[in-house]
């Protein structure tokens, strides 16, 4: 049997979108941009179709504004649409009724397009904060996926989860709502990103893979992340931006499509399962 899981998950936001390069690109320019996230997401889509896996889209609002059929055939493939918020703001650059705003919008369309209850959410940046949490359940999310222990990125939000119990990898609290956090790697009191994005990137692909197993031996289950722009080489380079944010975005892309399959391939020995199905093993172990 398959004991440990993994969680594929997908933050569906396109090359402008993303909070590098916020500061040259702002929100009120995205429309003219050249969208390519309906191009790359459709080259996960395939690899995901070759392995044979369901993974989980935390989509952008604005984004499935403009692409409705994709987000419809992901729906219809199988894999599970979550919501990553309306316009990609930070929880903690909002105030309360922008936010619940942006948690509101983003579900409906996402419900409008799938005729089905979204779930989850992934704040941008990983910016989750006890108030966000609030405003989800309100709004009818039963689940995040958001909270990052990495302490070194300002941008990650802090969540007390002393009030939630542990189960395997994620966290219940008393009214039933989940925390599923991005997997990291702790030795000893240092904790070292690696959930995916560019440390997926940046890392050898055998080192990254001992460091999964090792999360895995504590948990039996891992937590990772990627984004369509990183199968996508191609896209438009943002030379205005700064040397360390060109770095972070741009480093190894190239090398990204066949690692992802490779590591796919590497863990053939456990089951890859979409966020809500995760949930489902839990409740009903
Ligand atoms: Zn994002």
């Amino acid at each position: 049997m398959k004991t440990n899981k993994i969680m594929i998950t997908i933050d569906l936001e396109d090359w402008f979108q993303v909070e590098n390069f916020k500061n040259c690109i702002p929100f009120s320019q995205w429309s003219d941009m050249e969208q390519r996230f309906e191009y790359s997401t459709r080259k996960l889509l395939k690899i995901f179709d070759e392995k044979g896996i369901k993974a989980t889209f935390f989509i952008l609002g604005w984004n499935a504004e403009r692409a409705p059929r994709l987000v419809r055939e992901i729906h219809n493939l199988g894999h599970e649409i979550a919501s990553h918020g309306y316009s990609h703001k930070l929880c903690s650059d909002v105030n309360a009724e922008e936010l619940r705003e942006d948690l509101k919008k983003s579900k409906s369309i996402l419900e409008d397009l799938t005729g089905s209850q979204i779930c989850g959410y992934r704040a941008p940046g990983f910016s989750i904060t006890d108030k966000t949490i609030l405003h989800l359940k309100e709004i009818g999310y039963t689940y995040d996926s958001s909270y990052n222990s990495f302490g070194l990125n300002h941008r990650h939000g802090k969540m007390n989860l002393t009030q939630y119990n542990k189960k395997l990898l994620a966290y219940q609290d008393s009214e039933g709502f989940w925390e599923l956090p991005i997997s990291n790697l702790d030795i000893g009191k240092i904790i070292i990103p690696w959930g995916g994005g560019g440390y997926f990137r940046l890392f050898n692909k055998t080192l990254f893979r001992f460091g999964v197993e090792r999360i895995m031996s504590k948990e039996r289950g891992y937590m990772f992340y990627a984004h369509p722009w990183e199968i996508d080489p191609k896209q438009p380079q943002v030379k205005e931006a700064g040397l360390s944010f060109r770095f972070r975005h741009y480093f190894n892309l190239k090398k990204f499509k066949d690692k992802l399959s490779s590591f796919i391939d590497s863990f053939q020995n456990c089951s890859f399962v979409t966020c809500s199905q995760y949930i489902s093993f839990l409740e009903n172990r």
